[in-house]
């Protein structure tokens, strides 16, 4: 399938992938088998694997295309929740009306991530999986306390978001392992939601991003969930601000110590599109935006 590059011996830059062989899966049963294989890899919509493998930070010994098998897809609802098959597109979470009645956040967030032709072939299985400290669907499966259905040749098993995202391109997942299904719980009726990003240009990934679902009761926050990303080793949850707001009326000092309690949790990186200090600045700023939208939506007193 993949050739060698004559030019790659005198410059020493690889810009196509070492050779490997294609495996087009027929079935789950088929993909399952074939990735036992030491150093096998899954193709989904290529958009990480591909520039991966073409800088050589991946040298995978075959790459089974999944794209073929039934069901990996599908979109369900089903009791207390939906599920989103590991195969759905970005482009269709952006625009499934499941979605946007079950969880509009979603459907928000997709239009956050990269440009409208790599959504179309780039999924949430490969997004999870990926792991990319800055995507925005590790935050997404943690903030609505998501799990992840594996499956492997061994059998199946049900790991929770938290315990999956384990670290910078880095998951619970065991070479073997492939992710099949996502379910999402319901949010309880009356859910608002805010979601605030900033990346150097449209489509970029995050430099931070937050988001957040909250209810209004009686005047005061419930339910207070927050997750961030691109501003840490991987996705996370703000605990200890969802602590501070959780019974509270969302005004400007209970809001503030969240943000504090925010800042105080976040180990951001410095690169070449902003500091650590920065990032750190943007995901307390993001997140008083995302709290405002939430309490709004949740229909919270102005
Ligand atoms: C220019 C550009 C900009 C981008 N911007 C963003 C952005 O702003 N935000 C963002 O979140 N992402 C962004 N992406 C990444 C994009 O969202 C990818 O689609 C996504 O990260 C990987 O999904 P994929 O289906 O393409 O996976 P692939 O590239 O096919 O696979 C990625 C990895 O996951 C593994 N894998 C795939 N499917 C499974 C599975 N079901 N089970 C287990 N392992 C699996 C593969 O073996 C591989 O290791 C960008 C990509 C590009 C090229």
């Amino acid at each position: 399938m993949a050739s060698r590059t004559p030019g790659t011996r005198r410059t020493g830059i690889a810009m196509k992938p070492a050779p490997f062989r294609y495996h087009l899966a027929t079935d789950l049963p088929d993909a399952l088998s074939a990735l036992a294989e030491p150093d096998a890899k899954l193709l989904a919509g290529g958009q990480s694997l591909m520039p991966m493998a073409n800088f050589r930070l991946l040298r995978p010994s075959v790459l089974i295309d999944i794209n073929r098998v039934a069901g990996l897809g599908a979109l369900a609802q089903q009791p207390g929740g939906i599920r989103i098959g590991a195969l759905s597109r970005h482009a269709t979470i952006e625009t499934a009306a499941l979605i946007a009645r079950a969880h509009p956040i979603l459907s928000h967030a997709m239009t956050h991530v990269a440009h409208p032709t790599i959504r179309n072939r780039g999924t949430i299985g490969g997004s999870l999986a990926h792991n990319d400290p800055a995507a925005e669907w590790p935050m997404l499966v943690l903030l609505l306390d998501g799990a992840l259905t594996l499956a492997s040749r061994r059998g199946a098993r049900v790991v929770a978001a938290r315990d999956f995202l384990t670290g910078p391109l880095a998951t619970a997942l065991a070479q073997d392992e492939m992710v099949i299904a996502i379910d999402l719980p319901d949010s309880p009726p009356g859910t608002g939601w805010g979601f605030a990003e900033i990346a150097r240009r449209h489509g970029d990934f995050a430099l931070a991003a937050v988001g957040v679902t909250l209810r209004a009761k009686d005047g005061c926050i419930a339910d207070p969930r927050i997750a961030l990303t691109g501003v840490g080793d991987t996705a996370l949850r703000a605990g200890a601000a969802e602590a501070i707001l959780n019974g509270q009326r969302p005004d400007a000092v209970v809001v503030a110590a969240a943000i504090a309690a925010i800042r105080d949790v976040l180990h951001p990186m410095t690169d070449l599109h902003a500091s650590a200090a920065y990032r750190r600045h943007l995901a307390g700023v993001l997140a008083a935006r995302a709290i405002r939208d939430a309490w709004r939506r949740a229909g919270g007193e102005a």
